[in-house]
């Protein structure tokens, strides 16, 4: 049991999800409420949140403190327990870098991150996807200066700074320092006489180009998995450009599940084939159609689990070794009255010998009636009512639902 369950439910997790449910469910809202995808204070407040309780559950000595004591446990803890990252942060750890043991420099411009959802299908086959996005590139026709040679000066409002300090003032003698960004030149710390402005960026350097990327997803990549183009972010001036991360995120598939490599399915067969033998099709994700039996005098019990080995998932970067096909069957009994009373007698003979009730001649005889919960609830309110001189406990009323 924990104290509290705000952070999980913020993340939409069980209090029990494991380490790769959290990252999951982190990845998914962190990407939905990013504030380059929603300006809104809402989702800036959200995203703060959802960063604030990944930082607590993914520590597992934070995350023992808070399921103890909650988020007061946290802010009393010593150690800066109750002290966040910025969300931004936690982000950047998450999503970038990683790859190919590149380090995040000081002077690289903002990494692009988007996600790509793939089905089961394509991270089984491999796959291209084309996908169109919008990047910020150097403008071409002033080389990212914004203007003519010599257009850009420096502004005199906040003297190149970008920041002007505003004094507000609060009541008799006391004042508020707000810094904001220079009014006059929007924060660049300088500015463009018009007539020299590039014509192509209208002074701002940048340009927004359309841009198609060509994804490969290998056979056998994950939920999760980052694809890096390195350098392909946005470009700014005097900063070497980001990259541009796609994050893979698997759909659900209507009938196998994946756990590392092996595909998990269910099969429903009904009584017949569990005790004389079946045969099915399974139509795998490259639509090939797989014929799987059982041994004859084999039978198939609820939930048993069986496997067919090498048709799970491909190994990412080692295609040839597969993971396993595991299946798991539920096992359909008859409706009542679907066999005939004759038939059941020779299914009788056939069958395992039944039992013997070995009962005394004057035991009572009960015959079995369907349990209704609905009734055990009344009843028991009726033995709460007993108790004040009600019918005597035990009573011999009549209490068959079906009768
Ligand atoms: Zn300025
Ligand atoms: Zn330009």
């Amino acid at each position: 049991m924990v104290k509290e369950t705000a952070y999980y439910d913020l993340l939409g997790v069980k209090p029990s999800a494991s380490a790769e449910e959290l990252k999951k469910a982190y990845r998914k809202l962190a990407l939905k409420y990013h504030p380059d995808k929603n300006p809104d204070k809402d989702s800036a407040e959200k995203f703060k949140n959802i960063s604030q309780a990944y930082e607590v559950l993914s520590d597992e000595k934070k995350r023992h403190i808070y399921d103890e004591g909650g988020e007061q446990a946290l802010k009393e803890g010593g150690g800066g327990e109750g002290h966040f990252s910025s969300p931004m942060d936690i982000f950047e750890m998450f999503f970038g870098g990683g790859g190919g043991g590149r380090r995040r420099k000081e002077n690289k411009g903002k990494d692009v991150i988007h996600q790509l959802g793939v089905t089961l299908e394509d991270l089984y086959k491999g796959s291209t996807r084309k996908l169109a996005l919008q990047k910020n590139v150097i403008c071409d026709k002033c080389s990212g200066k914004g203007g003519k040679e010599g257009a850009v000066i420096r502004c005199t409002t906040c003297k190149g700074s970008g920041t002007q300090v505003i004094l507000n003032q609060l009541g008799a003698g006391m004042y508020q320092q707000i810094h904001t960004s220079c009014r006059d030149c929007g924060g660049q710390g300088e500015k463009i006489n018009p007539k020299d402005m590039c014509k192509t960026c209208q002074g701002k350097k940048i340009v927004q180009e359309r841009k198609i990327l060509e994804v490969h997803i290998d056979k056998g990549m994950e939920d999760g998995q980052k694809i890096f183009f390195y350098g392909e972010g946005d470009q700014s001036p005097g900063l070497e450009p980001g990259d541009i991360i796609i994050i893979l995120e698997e759909k659900e598939h209507s009938v196998f599940r994946r756990k590392d490599m092996d595909l998990l399915m269910k099969m429903e067969i009904n009584l017949n084939e569990a005790l004389t033998g079946f045969r099915r099709t399974i139509k795998t994700l490259d639509d090939r159609i797989l014929v799987i039996s059982s041994h004859p005098g084999e039978f198939i019990k609820p939930n048993d689990i069986k496997c067919v080995l090498n048709e799970g998932m491909p190994m990412y970067k080692n295609p040839f070794e597969k993971g396993r096909l595991i299946i798991t069957f539920s096992v359909k009994f008859p409706q009542n009255g679907d066999i005939e009373l004759k038939k059941i007698t020779e299914l009788e003979k056939i069958l395992p010998a039944k039992q013997k009730a070995d009962a005394p001649a004057d035991a009572e005889e009960h015959n079995l009636v369907d349990l209704d919960p609905a009734y055990e609830r009344s009843k028991r309110q009726d033995e709460y009512m007993d108790e004040d001189g009600g019918m005597p406990r035990g009573g011999q009323r009549v209490q068959c639902a079906n009768q």
